[in-house]
């Protein structure tokens, strides 16, 4: 198989069914080199739901998505064979079983020696992809989390689990290393005074919209820690954005960062041993213009760049 995406310049971008970037359905064992993914849950979420809808509406706007990086000079789909491997299995109702069973997907992924890019879900579908990833290699991985909160909350209605929380667990579990994470587009209003307080008694790097403000984005980009040889996750939640430029998502929060400085961040990351990443959230019924679900597909181009550059 060829792993190219139907080309719009043949096929009108408004036809054929519907997959991520246009690329071929593959299973995990087949020869390629980067899998997309998504992952259709919203039982984690504690304010607006519909997250569950995310992947499909990410794959339709990735119509649009082209393969040719023009500032870092590569196409993307010449470099990497890239395949659409379908939702990992859900529940609706249920976190636990779904946890089982995106971890078991995940795993049987990294197994087929797969890097890959999950699509969300709310954010609390993180937590099992790490999981698969300690299950596998038996170290902490570094990370470089996008968001307006923390996620290292404490438990919300007696429940342990929910999107707000994946951070907290994943330190705790030992799934990635606190030392060698780091936090983008953190702003408040926090609940309570203590929210701020995981990430600095465990040392996490945070860089808040307002040291992106105040210092300008080009000082943010000489600090992003270099994680070398470190296996790398990246996390990324829509609502790092300003609702103004990703209005379609679960917990908005106004006063963030714009689109562009985004793709900035994204395309001067240091080159990263970069094993996943994914980018959750994304609600379409909340984003009329569908310019969150355009954001998600740049922010995953942006990724398969990063993957493209090693
Ligand atoms: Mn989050
Ligand atoms: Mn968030």
């Amino acid at each position: 198989m060829q792993f190219k995406p139907l080309e719009g310049r043949k096929y009108p971008r408004f036809s054929a069914i519907k997959t991520f970037f246009r690329l071929p359905e593959a299973k995990p064992t087949q020869n390629f080199d980067v899998a997309l993914f998504g992952v259709p849950f919203d039982g984690g979420a504690s304010y607006r739901v519909g997250q569950r809808f995310g992947p499909q509406g990410v794959r339709e706007l990735s119509s649009l998505g082209r393969g040719y990086h023009w500032e870092k000079s590569i196409n993307i789909f010449e470099k990497l064979k890239i395949a659409d491997v379908g939702d990992a299995p859900t529940v609706p109702i249920d976190l636990k079983q779904t946890y089982a069973r995106v971890e078991a997907f995940v795993l049987d992924l990294l197994k087929n020696k797969k890097k890959f890019i999950a699509c969300g879900g709310d954010h609390s579908i993180t937590l099992p992809i790490l999981r698969a990833f300690h299950k596998k290699h038996k170290k902490p991985l570094a990370l470089i989390h996008f968001d307006a909160h923390f996620d290292t909350y404490p438990p919300a209605w007696d429940c342990e689990y929910h999107h707000g929380t994946f951070a907290r667990h994943a330190v705790i579990e030992g799934l990635v290393d606190p030392k060698k994470m780091v936090q983008i587009g953190i702003r408040g209003p926090f609940a309570v005074k203590e929210d701020a307080e995981f990430c600095k008694k465990q040392g996490i790097k945070v860089f808040s919209v307002d040291d992106v403000r105040q210092q300008g984005i080009s000082k943010i980009i000489s600090q992003l820690p270099k994680f070398g040889t470190t296996p790398t996750y990246v996390s990324f939640d829509v609502d790092c954005l300003d609702p103004a430029f990703a209005p379609g998502t679960g917990t908005p929060v106004i006063g963030g960062l714009t689109s562009y400085e985004v793709q900035m961040l994204l395309r001067a990351l240091p080159k990263l041993n970069l094993v996943g990443a994914d980018v959750v959230e994304i609600i379409p019924q909340y984003d009329p213009t569908q310019i969150t679900q355009l954001l998600a597909v740049d922010v995953m181009f942006e990724l398969l760049a990063q993957f493209a550059r090693r």
